[in-house]
């Protein structure tokens, strides 16, 4: 029944390419803010949003 597995994870980070449930995204994009690192994070909503976790990463376009 891998269908019910996809429909529980359903965020995905591009960045690690890995699905997460989306209770678990929150914890997941806060490892990558812990390790100072950018990621990009597919979010339920089909919306997908670059997080900028780096130090200077403000130049970066
Ligand atoms: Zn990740």
């Amino acid at each position: 029944m891998n269908r019910i597995i996809e429909r529980e994870k359903d965020c995905y980070c591009e960045t690690c390419d890995k699905y997460f449930h989306h209770l678990g995204i929150a914890r997941h994009r806060a490892m990558h803010r812990d390790r100072k690192e950018n990621c990009v994070i597919s979010y339920s909503d089909y919306s997908t949003v670059l997080h900028k976790f780096k130090k200077g990463a403000e130049d970066e376009k």
